[in-house]
């Protein structure tokens, strides 16, 4: 959550800052703020709460020049999103300015020593004891304002300061003594440097360096950095000076514009068919009729010896576990157990030794699932990660894992990372099914079937004007139900919960047949039920539920295979999606439920892409 951007070079800080925080936006969006040291070396801030496309007015006002500076969008975790709580804030009456992404959890016990010691807070912030805390630290290395210390001392007293803290930062620094450098440091927070011809950069995550270098160091925890127009040095808490490796980042400029789609959630959604031959690219191995991995990291023989598995991750990456589950367990015959990685960390289950974790993750920094991997990488399990983002945290401290390779995902509600979380969880499938009981000709057939799924999934989008109207005809609603069985009970929850995302609209999933057990109270006139019922193993016990719900007057949206007359008979409405195997439903079903969600949010004039209250990247516990 948050974005955090710094620049230090020839050009004008500002430019860079604005421009980074835009495509930063969707990491948070209540407030924003830049500082830039201008020529008479002192640090200027401008700030305030709402979207960027504030803080540029205000800039436009009170234009900030300078060639280094730092800026921030908040997602607010401690006081609210208010012009005094936006970053950056300032410490040691402005010799310091910070920007900090995550959350400082002894910053009440910190900040009644600094008020105590005369310290003035400003805003309601735990950031701003950040910014008090390095200022003090700095003051006491330089001799109590003695003039600037050398540049190890500098480190040396922002690290003293950061050993104060407890919790998780990404933090950007400028200090008035030392105007030619930013520090940057992270525990649990991301941040990634920007290498660049004598100029350098800070980032949350690389979206915002497009354009302006290709070359990126991905910060690791303890690590700080100090940035100048001419080089990068990586301190580590506990072996000090290391070498950065920099790696070479592959997001192109189209990738993270919206390419003339209104939103960039529509975008990714229609760049599904697109994102999932990538996800499968070099993956389907005809040879020997399984899957492909590179980075496994586990031998054939490892993997063979394992007897369940563990998908964890939080929201649409948990639901993609459940998807998950129904694979692993149906194509491999082995047990799986999926959990929410906010209650994995913490439950304790007994774990046996031939159990394998996989964290769900497309920014590969959300927070909750990152503790659970450390937790179970402590427990001596084999982790591997399912996620997005090259470089990430989770990718960088699991033993092995898989990228979706889906490109950047803007939108924060999540689509074709999602859809590509499903498509490696069928590769997965296949490869653990391959390694046990599936012959040849079955692996084989998955291999066809996969190799069509881009082309399905494209048909499925044809369905998006008559969705459009379907999502206009019931915009007005207070509640949606969505009901499915077998492999599309984990779709009816992610479409329920892309609705309530972006279009604040109260949604509930459920096994169609557990209606009766309760939700059908709910069912009323105004209430749709969205059924999620291609053909297969259950679907007539799902037309039977579609009838319990149409003999108590509830509208019914029926989601099925093309020339389903006895649906479309019941239902109010039908969306009609091609038929393909059970275990493909889950990725072409969901199609229509984010086209329903799309478009209902748009017919009642939500912003899709930042919705209320929420982020993407979610790295606060
Ligand atoms: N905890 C800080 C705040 O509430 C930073 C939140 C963020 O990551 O945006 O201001």
């Amino acid at each position: 959550m948050c974005g955090i951007v710094g620049y230090v070079g020839a050009g004008q800080a500002v430019d860079f800052l604005i421009h980074g925080l835009h495509r930063l936006e969707y990491r948070g969006y209540d407030s924003a703020g830049v500082a830039v040291i201008g020529q008479d070396g002192q640090i200027h801030v401008v700030k305030t709460a709402g979207r960027i496309a504030a803080l540029e007015e205000l800039l436009a006002k009170q234009p900030l020049t300078g060639r280094i500076g730092i800026g921030h969008t908040r997602w607010a975790t401690h006081g609210p999103a208010t012009d005094a709580n936006a970053h950056p804030h300032l410490g040691g009456n402005g010799a310091v300015a910070v920007v900090h992404n995550g959350v400082i959890e002894n910053y009440e016990s910190l900040r009644a020593r600094l008020e105590a010691e005369g310290y003035r807070f400003r805003s309601a912030t735990d950031t701003e004891a950040i910014a008090h805390l390095i200022a003090e630290a700095v003051r006491t290395a330089t001799g109590n304002g003695k003039g600037p210390a050398p540049l190890d001392e500098l480190i040396q007293a922002v690290q003293a300061a950061l050993a104060q803290l407890q919790g998780t930062y990404g933090l950007a620094m400028l200090f008035r003594d030392w105007p030619d450098l930013i520090l940057a440091a992270r525990r649990g927070s991301p941040l990634i440097i920007g290498v660049g011809q004598k100029e350098h950069f800070v980032s949350s995550d690389p979206s915002s360096l497009i354009g302006y270098t290709d070359k990126i160091v991905a910060l690791a925890d303890h690590e700080l950095a100090v940035l100048t127009a001419d080089g990068v040095r990586v301190v580590h808490r506990d072996h000090g000076h290391i070498n950065p490796s920099v790696q070479v980042l592959d997001w192109s400029a189209a990738e993270v514009s919206r390419g003339g789609y209104p939103h960039y959630m529509l975008k990714e959604i229609f760049e599904q068919p697109e994102s999932i031959r990538n996800t499968m690219r070099g993956r389907l191995d005809w040879d020997e009729a399984t899957a492909r991995f590179g980075g496994l990291n586990l031998s054939p023989q490892e993997l063979r010896r394992v007897r369940r598995i563990v998908f964890t991750g939080c929201g649409t990456s948990w639901h993609a576990g459940l998807v998950g589950e129904y694979l692993i367990e149906t194509l491999a015959r082995l047990p799986v157990e999926v959990e929410y990685a906010s209650e994995l960390r913490y439950r304790n289950p007994p774990l046996e030794n031939d159990t394998l974790l996989f964290a769900i993750t497309q920014s590969g920094e959300t927070a909750d699932t990152l503790a659970a991997l450390r937790e179970m990488k402590r427990k001596g399990l084999p982790t591997l990660a399912i996620c997005n983002v090259v470089g990430s945290s989770i990718a960088a401290e699991a033993d092995g894992g898989v990228y979706l390779h889906a490109g950047p995902e803007i939108g924060v509600a999540s689509t074709k990372a999602y859809t590509c979380q499903c498509t490696v969880l069928v590769l997965l499938a296949l490869y653990f099914g391959r390694l046990r009981h599936l012959g040849f000709d079955d692996g084989l057939r998955i291999l066809e079937h996969l190799q069509q799924l881009p082309d399905r999934v494209s048909d499925a989008l044809q369905t998006s004007p008559q969705v459009r109207e379907i999502a206009e005809k019931y915009a007005s609603s207070e509640h949606f139900l969505y009901l499915g069985r077998h492999f599309n009970f984990p779709t009816a929850l992610e479409g329920a919960l892309k609705m309530k995302e972006i279009s604040y609209i109260h949604a509930e999933g459920y096994p169609a047949a557990e209606m009766k057990h309760g939700p059908i109270a709910l069912v009323d006139r105004q209430t749709p039920s969205v059924f999620l019922m291609p053909q297969g193993a259950v679907y007539d016990k799902v037309l039977s539920n579609l009838q319990e719900i149409k003999a108590r007057g509830g509208p019914v949206i029926a989601v099925v295979c093309r020339g389903d007359r006895k649906a479309a008979q019941l239902a109010d409405d039908v969306i009609e999606i091609p038929a393909v195997p059970e275990f493909l439903q889950p990725i072409v079903s969901v199609v229509p439920l984010q086209l329903l969600a799309y478009y209902t949010a748009v017919a009642r004039g939500c912003d899709v892409d930042k919705p209320r209250n929420l982020a993407k990247s979610v790295t606060v516990e």
